[in-house]
């Protein structure tokens, strides 16, 4: 229920836990969080609150400078350490956070189990990441190219973000129905539910739109259409003080 997401120079694990912390006012049931430093993409997610993250990373190398953080209210799923958010994809090349629901995920589920797929969750969020990483895998395209197919695939609601092992310099995000901020930073980005997270870091936001994809990678900002048209986001000046 609560997304925040962070790419640059700042150690992104302390960041995105006070990022959640702030989105806890929206509710949820558990949490977890995704970290990468060039040394592999890490996941920890624990039931309960964000202090119960905190205690499982406590002693952990946490040291990252991409970092993703997710409060859950389940849809699809029990609450529980497994069900909770960052979710691996198959081969663990992604890791996906969502906030919403992903109405057709039976029907994806079931023709990813034909080709073989085994999932560890019971939500419609792992057959998400599933999706995007079969379709990156057989399509030879990009990430962004497989994200953008496979949404154009999905009937619901979401707000996404998507670590990719790959490249530790990017950020996918996507939304619709379910909100998603971007904070724009001197070479760095923030992603959140609301911009509760982000105004200490900077006032320049932007709000997706529906059916947009965000693309960071390298220090840049791209935002796309699922039809595949580069957009020019509206910088919002943010006024107010937390
Ligand atoms: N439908 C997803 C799940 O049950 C996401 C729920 C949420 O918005 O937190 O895991």
């Amino acid at each position: 229920c609560g997304i925040v997401a962070y790419v640059g120079h700042r150690e992104a694990c302390p960041l995105v836990i006070k990022g959640l912390k702030r989105l806890e006012y929206r509710g949820y049931d558990s949490a977890g969080v995704a970290l990468m430093n060039g040394q592999g993409l890490k996941v920890y997610k624990k039931k309960g609150k964000v202090a119960a993250l905190e205690q499982e990373l406590a002693g952990k190398d946490t040291h990252a400078t991409v970092g993703m953080g997710h409060t859950r209210w389940a849809t699809h799923g029990e609450p529980n350490d497994v069900n909770a958010h960052p979710h691996y994809s198959f081969h663990r090349k992604l890791a996906i956070i969502h906030n919403g629901i992903i109405e057709n995920y039976a029907a994806i589920k079931q023709a990813l189990l034909k080709k073989g797929h085994t999932f560890t969750s019971e939500t419609d969020t792992e057959v998400l990441g599933q999706f995007i990483e079969d379709i990156w895998e057989n399509n030879g395209g990009t990430l962004e190219d497989a994200v953008r197919l496979a949404l154009q695939e999905v009937v619901g609601a979401y707000a996404i973000v998507i670590m990719n092992e790959a490249d530790p310099t990017q950020l996918i995000a996507a939304r619709k129905g379910s909100p998603l901020v971007i904070g724009v930073g001197e070479n760095e980005f923030f992603l959140a539910s609301d911009a509760t997270p982000i105004v200490e870091y900077t006032k320049d936001v932007i709000y997706l739109n529906d059916y947009e994809i965000a693309v960071i990678k390298d220090g840049e900002l791209r935002v796309v259409t699922l039809d595949n048209t580069t957009t020019t986001p509206y910088v919002h000046k943010i006024e107010l003080e937390l």
